[in-house]
């Protein structure tokens, strides 16, 4: 109860829906790779990190955070703690937002 309203006042008081993009039914998995501010991110970090083997454009049909992150880890050359680092850091901004 009392998370709950803690919740409401930092504005997650809305039906449900994600609070980046106010459109699709909010959950973990959306939060982390599906919507598409999340989506714009990784993008943004992709080009940054020059993470060239990663494709983010298939990430919204992974089933599964499990299956969206063993395909996202094997798939960059980058060290799997950096990326799990990385991925906690985005997914910590967008938390924020
Ligand atoms: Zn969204």
């Amino acid at each position: 109860m009392q998370a709950r309203n803690q919740n409401n006042k930092r504005g997650w008081d809305n039906c449900g829906l994600c609070p980046l993009c106010k459109r699709e039914q909010e959950s973990v998995a959306h939060l982390f790779y599906k919507c598409r501010y999340t989506l714009r991110l990784w993008e943004m970090l992709k080009v940054w990190l020059r993470l060239d083997t990663m494709d983010i454009t298939t990430w919204p049909g992974e089933r599964s955070i499990k299956d969206w992150w063993t395909r996202m880890s094997s798939a960059t050359r980058v060290h799997r703690k950096a990326m799990a680092s990385l991925t906690m850091l985005v997914s910590w901004t967008i938390w924020n937002e």
